[in-house]
């Protein structure tokens, strides 16, 4: 029988990594506009792009076929396709032994593995370079005959297929007859396929590209590597059928195995393992009785609102099958506090009581009127539990849930590195064989993340015009944009964890990951998802580890246990630093928009902070400087509620929607819906759903609104408001989480400045800040930091009564083993001479020159630059006889002070005795400019000229051209506002040069000080 169809069986997506030119999604859609019933995705040697592609073929109507195309042990091709789900864990342990059994980046799989995993897969004999085809094109008629026996041995009848291509090349057509010569010969029927790497024909032209970005040559030099010609495309019933040499029956057939295939990617009732419990104890009763013994200690008596909250939730978890999994977490809470190990729970879990009770997550979410909807919820799939802890001691957590769940249950979720603006533009540049020093600085010159914004921006930088007009660069702007979000390769996800009942080969392949033993499954965290695993978020947070190791030295140093659980969450003065933007390493609330919104909201509890926290982050809303909420907290707005049902849910936030937590309990309010509906609406919102779709929501909105007896007029109002929300999304619950961490490292600040000082160069890099800023804050805040010192300074910085001792970490070539042997010698005794020192620690020569260059012998032997020369005829006389009398004769000069201080910034970044902007202060002084300590005694208006370090630039999009930078001299930090012209005129200058002077006009508005910039120039002209 012969179909008048054709699905294509052999396609690969962008996820062939360097070897396909679209996401699995445009597949798809390629697909349904041929009219194809089914479509299969055989990426080589990994199943990265299964989920997306699942997900998008069910939505398009076509059925999904996963596949994936294996390299063999002798490099051959072989492409295996799911029939059902046993076939599908087959196909993931023989990607998971072909990544584990070769090289990183180098899968081989011996085809012994496949003999023993052949059930319910389906093998077509593979491309060109599969090993029929191969041996047919060598003219070895015999041993294709015998490698088709073979593989007639491990796949049975309906199973086994010769796999026919045709791309008009001169050697398909005699292949082609061959290959049906054998089918004769052996039975193995002929299946046309035509292993597609690119949807449409026109994107072969990018397929070129990332073929040589994988052969790491130009363009130019590409033609061995390239495919020949465009017919790699997802061709249709009809262009098949014109391809010579390719039998019709061998096109309907296709259909066949698209009909056998039968495979839902769907784990989600299956996956997470049992928990050990004692003896007669079941997962909900346990969980229970923990739940139970633990209320009295939060909360003394237990009111109403405690029990029927705690009832509604455990019944939910029971319901959805997840005792389990909190039990899960819970232990892994439990592991670090035995172990001293600070860490948290964050995100929408923070407003699960049963969470808050099990400890692990630290905010009381029935003070703090936490809304566990949306965290929790009749309809939603399994909750998220993100963990952050303690950075340096994260490790320890992974290594004992690896311990406590074997190497085969738990597996670290992948991230994909993709291509983003500045890569795009490097990686596809050199291709074309543009000048390297053109893209460096094009990459340099760009600050949006994504290619397309890149390419536009570039257009407007002058000095690149005369490139991007000319024909090469109109095709390299266009592919540039092309590759956006293109995975590049795999790395380990920050933090994602799964843990399952089943072996995790069986449900997703396993690979090498680059960092040294570790193992990742091919998904990210959105595979994981979509595919319903259930992962645990292990994150590292630095500032946890800052809390800790400040806590230990406020102990070690003033003999005070600091018990950060139970510190005071009202002191008013920790809020009046927060209020005066003092907020150089305190958590979240220290970058340039947080310190221009601070003195105008000025928080005063938990729950501002929170709010604070929300509303300015990075990204949505830098931009739009004066939020509705900061307006009406200042009385210059009323606050309305567009309807006295949203006055309950809204009132804290004056009226605002802020929280996703919010949209929920107003959805439910005014439209009646369930917390699971208003979930689901909250998503759509999220993943910015087409119109259509969001359309449809309003409808039932007001749908449900009229049934409460809302009009339409306001409920119209209000759902607008919901969806202007959309750019939004914050929990609260996580708001709250990371509020608590803001108060105590503000606590912290505040009354124990040295010891926080210390922890927060102990901990870089972190924040917003580097090193010469915070010690620069410091300072500030009369805490001095001294300089390395061979005889004083550890690995670390450390306190000591007046001041912070740098510590060698931020020596650049000494490395930990050098500052390890450097402490370990001074222990036997203080070194005395820059000689013995020498003799005792026998450093490399750029680790002694790097000590030397800042300092480290000052005390030993104040002449840097008789050391420097000393140190160079150790090379041609020898350590023992170097002589330190005779480099009194340097032939050179001593370094100046000057000098000095630049070398210190080349070694470490900064200089501990004085800050760069000092070495022009007289320059600046000459031409009239003011210290940054000077301008809160001008007026508002007034001209004013200020010279500093450029220590951060934002661009951000929703400003509407305009740009922020941030300034430091020697006495603080300037807020420098340009308007969208002149940063357009001073544009280059402002992203590459290190040492600016700004001319402006000082602009203050309640409390805070700008500078808005008219000119800007180099300081070192
Ligand atoms: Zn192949
Ligand atoms: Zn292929």
């Amino acid at each position: 029988m012969i179909y008048m169809q054709y699905v294509e069986l052999h396609a690969h997506s962008n996820f062939s990594l360097l070897d396909g030119a679209c996401f699995p999604e445009q597949l798809v859609e390629a697909a349904r506009v041929r009219g194809m019933t089914a479509l299969a995705l055989t990426d080589h040697n990994g199943l990265y792009g299964v989920p997306q592609f699942c997900r998008s073929a069910r939505e398009a109507g076509i059925k999904p076929i996963v596949g994936a195309e294996l390299t063999l042990e002798n490099a051959c091709h072989i492409t295996l396709l799911v029939k059902d789900t046993r076939g599908y864990g087959n196909l993931s342990r023989l990607v998971t032994k072909a990544q584990l059994s070769g090289s990183k980046g180098n899968p081989r799989l011996d085809f012994a593995h496949i003999a023993e995993l052949s059930g319910g897969l389906i093998c077509l004999s593979g491309c060109k370079k599969g090993e029929i085809a191969t041996l047919l094109l060598q003219g070895k008629r015999e041993d294709a005959q015998k490698t088709a026996w073979r593989y007639m041995s491990v796949f049975p009848p309906g199973s086994l297929y010769l796999e026919m291509q045709h791309h008009l090349d001169p050697e398909d057509r005699s292949l082609c007859r061959k290959l049906m010569d054998l089918a004769k010969k052996t039975g193995i029927p002929p299946v046309a396929a035509n292993n597609v790497h690119y949807g449409e024909q026109s994107d072969h032209k990018l397929h070129d590209i990332l073929v040589c970005m994988r052969h790491r040559v130009g363009l130019d030099d590409s033609a061995p590597f390239r495919r020949p010609n465009a017919e790699y495309y997802l061709k249709d019933h009809k262009e098949m059928l014109l391809l010579p040499g390719l039998p019709p029956e061998a096109i309907g057939r296709t259909l066949t195995i698209a009909e056998a295939c039968a495979f839902e990617l769907d784990f989600s009732s299956y996956c997470f393992p049992d928990f050990d419990l004692p003896p007669g104890e079941a997962p909900c009763t346990y969980l229970r009785r923990l739940c139970d013994e633990r209320a009295p200690g939060r909360y003394g008596g237990i009111s109403d609102e405690v029990k029927g909250r705690l009832e509604q939730e455990l019944a939910l978890i029971e319901r959805k099958g997840l005792c389990g999994y909190f039990l899960i977490v819970w232990d892994i809470m439990e592991f670090a506090r035995r172990n001293g190990i600070l860490s948290q729970g964050r995100g929408s879990a923070a407003s699960s009581l049963v969470a808050y009770l099990l400890g692990i997550t630290p905010v009381d979410p029935i003070r703090h009127g936490l809304f566990v909807g949306r965290f929790l919820n009749e309809s939603s799939a399994v909750p998220d539990i993100d963990i952050d802890i303690d950075t340096r001691r994260r490790e320890e957590v992974i290594r004992y849930v690896y311990e406590k769940y074997g190497e085969e249950h738990a597996a670290m979720v992948c991230t994909y590195v993709t291509f983003r603006a500045r890569n795009a533009i490097r990686e596809v540049g050199k291709v074309f064989g543009f000048p390297p020093h053109v893209l460096d600085r094009m990459a340099k010159s760009v600050s949006a993340y994504s290619p397309v914004a890149a390419i536009e921006e570039l257009k407007d930088v002058p000095e690149f015009r005369q490139y991007l007009d000319s024909a090469a660069w109109v095709h390299f702007c266009m592919l540039s944009r092309q590759i956006a979000d293109f995975p590049r390769h795999l790395s380990i996800h920050v933090g994602g964890m799964i843990i399952s009942s089943k072996p995790i080969s069986e449900m997703v392949p396993l690979e090498r990951a680059r960092a040294e033993g570790r193992v990742v499954c091919q998904w990210d965290k959105d595979g994981v998802n979509d595919a319903g695993l259930i992962k645990v978020d292990l994150l590292g947070l630095r500032m946890l580890s800052l809390i800790d190791e400040a806590a230990l030295l406020v102990k070690k140093t003033r003999g005070i246990a600091l018990d950060l659980d139970r510190l005071p969450e009202d002191d008013p003065s920790v809020y009046d630093l927060i209020g005066r933007a003092d907020t150089v390493g305190v958590f979240q609330v220290e970058s340039r928009a947080q310190m221009q919104s601070l003195p105008r909201v000025k928080p005063r509890s938990l729950e501002d902070l929170g709010i604070e926290v929300a509303i300015i982050r990075p990204g949505p809303l830098q931009g739009d400087m004066v939020h509705p909420y900061m307006r009406r907290r200042n009385r210059e707005e009323r606050v309305i509620h567009l309807h006295p049902l949203l006055e309950p849910i809204l009132r804290e936030t004056l009226g605002v929607i802020l929280f996703q937590e919010q949209v929920l309990q107003v959805a439910m309010a005014v439209a009646g819906f369930t917390a699971g509906v208003a979930d689901r609406l909250r998503k759509a919102m999220d993943r910015k759903k087409g119109r259509a779709e969001m359309e449809r929501w309003r409808d039932t909105f007001l749908e449900g609104a009229a049934g409460i007896g809302v009009d339409k007029a306001r409920a119209m109002k209000i759902f607008d408001l919901i969806c202007g929300f959309a750019e939004f999304g914050f929990c609260k619950s996580h708001a709250m989480s990371f509020a608590l961490l803001c108060y105590r490292s503000a606590f912290l600040k505040h009354y124990y400045p040295l010891e926080f000082y210390c922890a927060l160069l102990n901990n870089q890099p972190m924040g917003f800040y580097i090193p010469e800023v915070i010690i620069g804050d410091a300072r500030r805040h009369g805490v001095e930091c001294f300089p390395v010192d061979v005889n004083e300074s550890l690995w670390v910085c450390s306190p000591e009564e007046h001041g912070i001792h740098l510590g060698f970490r931020y020596v650049k070539s000494l490395g930990e083993e050098g500052a390890d042997a450097i402490v370990a010698e001074r222990k036997k005794g203080g070194f005395r001479s820059f000689k013995e020192f020498c003799f005792r620690v026998r450093l490399d020569k750029d680790a002694l020159r790097s000590l030397i260059i800042i300092g480290a012998f000052d005390r030993l032997e104040r002449s840097r630059r008789r050391l420097l020369w000393a140190l160079r005829s150790v090379d041609t006389i020898g350590l023992r006889e170097m002589d330190l009398d005779t480099a009194g004769d340097a032939p050179l000069d001593e370094m100046t002070g000057r000098e000095e201080l630049r070398a210190a910034y080349s070694i470490q970044g900064f200089s501990a005795s004085s800050h760069l902007v000092e070495l022009y202060r007289d320059k600046l002084a000459h031409q009239g400019a003011v210290k940054s300590s000077q301008l809160s005694r001008l007026a508002s208006g007034r001209a004013v000229k200020i010279g500093g370090y450029n220590i951060c630039l934002q661009v951000p999009p929703t400003a509407k051209g305009f740009a922020f930078i941030t300034l430091e001299d020697e006495e603080g930090l300037v807020n420098v506002v340009l308007k969208p012209n002149i940063y357009r005129r001073h544009r280059q200058l402002v992203r590459l040069k290190p040492l600016l002077i700004v001319d402006g006009v000082v602009e203050r508005k309640d409390g805070v000080i700008n500078v808005v910039a008219e000119k800007v120039s180099d300081m070192q002209p």
